[in-house]
């Protein structure tokens, strides 16, 4: 329903729609956890790896110890089991030349049976050669300066021996000697036999393991001298390492272990796997180094960790693509929200216009039509009175004469607005029905309320006091003219009210001006003496 208010002015549009934070805020929780997750799993699996695969190494190098402790026991099991029975033989069945000729015999047999034997010698109690194995047999030798010699001459002990690394006096190849002592009755030392183990054969055996460039083995006494060695060189044979880590620190507490600790000799780290011989006072090591062992595992690790730092620069980029067309959406939308919002704006005020009168702020003829109409309707259905007060300016043409078309326009405006003030139900609708001539619909209202609002506007206008000359009274006053009737189907039309209320106005006019006149009276509420317009 249109009011009469002044035009107010177009609403100021509204503000952008701030960005949806929590999309956002979840699009960008996302691609970081992604990404984290990424970095967290493959930082992970990497440790895992490298983990696992020091495990494995660990159980390599301790196999590896393990088959090298028990090839060193075969090894030299099988030379002091020559040994045994020649220390049984030649102490039962004493040294004539028969019985050497045969041990002899028996000797190059046995050293061409066992790969691992350089030679077998028997000395007598000065050093002396007795017999050996080898196919000519000479006798012109004395070994009473070796140390195994020395070692039985001064030691009762009938166990196995086993000697330092020496040169072979025979051959200058690098052996390691098993050696025991032979008893005369009475238990006075009577010589010794020796087998002498070819370096060289530990030394295949050690080579056909993968230890890679920087791996070691070695065969030691348990004193800690080094019997041999993987990667060989002359000089670690013989050499003491008793006062190295695993000597002096692990083996005092284990006889088997695996430990990891670097060299003070080559600066490399490396796993030891190191085992002392239950039978025999032996000690073997087995050991990778740690650098080679990993490096597969770190070739892997730079492999796909880098996949891994490529994909989380792609998720993070296609993520941050995300984040911006989330916020150019959210943008939009609100751009759109906001047109929308301007559009609906400019339509209802579009939709005012052109209900509304442009000078006076009051409802055009156009919707004054309309309101006609569906009141008329709703009266009739409601069998309820419908009002029209007819209102016209009393000498307007001389009032435009003397102040001039923008007075009169101002006056219009002033009129207009009592007008306005002065109908007081919603429904009511004041309208400007062309020139000076104003309407007031009243639904509801019979001829005597109509009668008393156009009187209260009449006389409100007149208490204006607008000064006009060419009024007879010197001020601007109005006519009106109301009717009201109950509105019957096919008997009265919207129309018949106008007219009717028209008839009313033009009687006001004729009985003289500034008074109100209703269809039913005749003669009209005087106000003012007749009087007629001035002449300007
Ligand atoms: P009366 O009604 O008392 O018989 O005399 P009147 O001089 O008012 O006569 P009438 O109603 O016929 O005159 C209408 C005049 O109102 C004609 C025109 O000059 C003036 N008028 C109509 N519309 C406007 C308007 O919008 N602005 C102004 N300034 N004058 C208008
Ligand atoms: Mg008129
Ligand atoms: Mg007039």
């Amino acid at each position: 329903m249109m009011s009469g208010d002044i035009s107010e002015p177009i609403a100021g549009l509204p503000a952008p729609v701030p960005p949806r934070l929590p999309l956002m805020l979840l699009a960008i929780v996302f691609v970081v956890l992604v990404c984290v997750s990424l970095i967290g799993m493959q930082a992970w699996l990497t440790v895992h790896a490298r983990t696992v695969q020091i495990a494995e190494s660990e159980a390599a190098s301790a196999n590896l110890a393990e088959a090298v402790a028990q090839h060193a026991y075969d090894t030299i099991k099988e030379a002091d089991t020559v040994l045994v029975g020649l220390v049984e033989r030649l102490e039962h069945d004493g040294r004539s030349e028969p019985e050497l000729g045969r041990i002899h015999e028996l000797l190059v047999h046995r050293v061409a049976e066992l790969p691992q034997l350089h030679g077998i010698f028997v000395y007598d109690a000065d050093g002396s050669w007795l017999v050996n194995a080898q196919p000519v047999l000479l006798r012109n030798q004395n070994n009473s300066d070796r140390a195994y010699f020395i070692y039985h001459r001064e030691h009762a002990y009938r166990g196995m021996h086993i000697g330092p690394p020496v040169r072979s006096k025979s051959t200058g190849d690098w052996i390691v000697t098993v050696s025991r002592r032979i008893d005369r009755p009475d238990g006075s030392f009577a010589g010794v036999v020796l087998a002498t183990i070819d370096m060289d054969y530990f030394q295949r055996y050690f080579q056909r393991f993968n230890i890679g460039e920087e791996g070691a083995i070695f065969l030691a006494l348990d004193s800690g001298i080094v019997l041999v060695r993987r990667p060989f060189s002359e000089k670690s044979l013989g050499r003491d390492i008793s006062r190295l880590p695993l000597f002096r620190d692990y083996l005092p507490k284990a006889p088997v272990g695996t430990v990891t600790f670097t060299s003070a000799q080559d600066g490399v780290t490396r796993i030891n796997s190191y085992r002392r011989l239950e039978q025999y006072p032996l000690v073997v090591s087995a050991a990778l180094s740690k650098a080679e062992v990993l490096a597969p595992w770190r070739a892997d690790a730079y492999l796909f960790g880098g996949g891994a730092v490529v994909l989380v620069v792609a998720i993070a980029l296609l993520g941050l693509r995300l984040v911006r067309q989330i916020q150019l959406r959210t943008l939009a939308e609100a751009e759109l929200v906001r047109a929308r919002n301007s559009l609906e704006t400019l339509n209802q005020t579009l939709e005012r216009l052109a209900m509304q009168d442009g000078l006076t702020g009051l409802a055009n003829r156009r919707q004054f039509d309309t309101s006609l109409k569906n009141e008329f309707s709703r009266a009739m259905r409601s069998a309820s009175s419908l009002a029209l007060i007819m209102i016209d300016v009393d000498c307007f043409k001389q009032y435009n004469d003397l102040y001039g078309h923008a007075a009169g326009d101002e006056c219009l405006k002033a009129i207009s607005k009592v007008v306005a003030d002065k109908k007081h139900r919603p429904g009511d609708v004041a309208a400007r029905y062309g020139g000076e001539e104003l309407v007031v619909l009243l639904p509801g209202t019979d001829v005597a309320g109509a009668i008393a609002v156009a009187e209260n506007i009449r006389a409100a206008i007149e208490a204006l006091e607008l000064q006009h000359n060419g009024n007879v009274s010197g001020h601007v006053t109005v006519s009106a003219g109301v009717e009201a009737f109950a509105p019957v189907r096919f008997e009265t039309e919207p129309v018949d009210l106008v007219k009717a209320a028209d008839q009313a106005l033009y009687r006001a006019k004729s009985q003289g001006r500034n008074r109100v006149c209703s269809g039913g009276d005749d003669g009209g509420r005087q106000a003012a003496p007749v009087f007629a317009c001035s002449r300007s």
